[in-house]
């Protein structure tokens, strides 16, 4: 089934941590966390809107210096979120550099900060390079009742705080139940696709009442044609739904039950759950002294979260050519469930 967005790891290894999350048909994508990101093609990161920063460890946010590099002159604006205080450390990555030309550049470039704090609620700051990249401060917003950071019309992004012995930002991807169109059946109707869908499609999400007229109307060789009908034969006849998916993205954090409860807040019943799994269970007292999660606690949050698929990631390079025992795992991990 064709899905609204197509995800794959920065490192198709799955040792770097990083995810891509490209939508479909728009040209645009968001990545999570910016850490080696040299690999990915120019064109890919040159269409990014949105980054999301899990925290501030180098691995995680070094790609920023890439993205910034690759993007002057040719990234216009893109948004970058992160946990509490990240505006102040955007700021001070562009305060590390000198600015004297980029005010002069043909095509400026503007990073919107944000920042997820302690309470929930988030600030904001804009990086403009016409004024050298110097910091204009927004207002700050409150909390959202449901973790929102970004409502898209295709999807949203939430996030939650962990525990890595700092604060880290857990997210969730959640596209938008999407409306398919048959074709067989409008012209069944005498009808032809129009942009009259795009409007009987937002009224059908919006919850439109059965007799909301519609405007039918399209153009062919006869000319112009027009039919009014109610939203209640529209949507019976030409429409079915197809569910969006959740989609989690978790790396650096302790295995702690505070931390598996924002997971299940955050992630319940989450299609597709991408999640650190650094360390083998053998080597667990390394594991907490990282603060990171072996494998086997990774599959067992998945179990928790009643993750329907997995993809583990950010593996110890002490693992290199190992990377199936860490995979396997956490496969046992959650499989467990399905006999408890
Ligand atoms: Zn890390
Ligand atoms: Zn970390």
């Amino acid at each position: 089934m064709r899905t609204t967005l197509d995800l794959h790891l920065v490192d198709p290894s799955a040792n770097e941590p990083g995810l891509v999350v490209d939508v479909r048909d728009e040209r645009r994508a968001l990545l999570f966390d910016l850490g080696d990101i040299a690999a990915l093609a120019p064109r890919l990161l040159l269409r990014v809107t949105h980054a999301f920063v899990t925290h501030t460890h180098m691995d995680h946010f070094a790609g920023f210096d890439h993205l910034l590099a690759l993007g002057l002159g040719r990234l216009p604006q893109w948004t970058v979120w992160g946990g509490p205080g990240f505006v102040d450390q955007v700021e001070h990555k562009l305060r590390a550099y000198t600015w004297n030309v980029v005010h002069r550049y043909a095509v400026p470039m503007l990073i919107e900060a944000r920042s997820l704090e302690f309470d929930g609620s988030r600030r904001q700051a804009r990086f403009d390079s016409r004024a050298l990249f110097a910091r204009e401060d927004g207002l700050a917003l409150p909390a959202d009742p449901q973790d929102v950071l970004l409502d898209d019309p295709l999807f949203r992004v939430r996030a939650r705080i962990v525990d890595h012995e700092m604060p880290v930002l857990a997210f969730a991807i959640e596209e938008k139940a999407q409306l398919r169109v048959r074709a067989e059946r409008i012209a069944e109707m005498g009808l032809a696709t129009g942009a009259w869908l795009s409007e009987l499609k937002a009224a059908v999400l919006a919850g439109a009442p059965d007799d909301m007229p519609i405007d039918v109307v399209w153009q062919d060789r006869e000319g112009a044609h027009r039919q009014v009908r109610p939203v209640a034969e529209l949507r019976a006849l030409v429409l079915d739904t197809v569910p969006g998916r959740r989609i989690g993205y978790v790396t650096d954090l302790r295995f702690t039950e505070a931390n598996i409860e924002q997971l299940e807040e955050l992630l319940a019943d989450a299609d597709l759950l991408h999640i650190e799994s650094v360390f083998l269970e053998a080597d667990k007292d390394h594991a907490l002294r990282k603060n990171h999660l072996t494998a086997r606690q990774a599959g067992e949050i998945a179990r928790r979260v009643r993750a329907k698929k997995v993809v583990p990631f950010h593996f110890s390079p002490r693992y290199r050519g190992r990377e199936h025992e860490l995979r396997a795992e956490v496969a046992a991990a959650m499989g467990d469930s399905a006999q408890r």
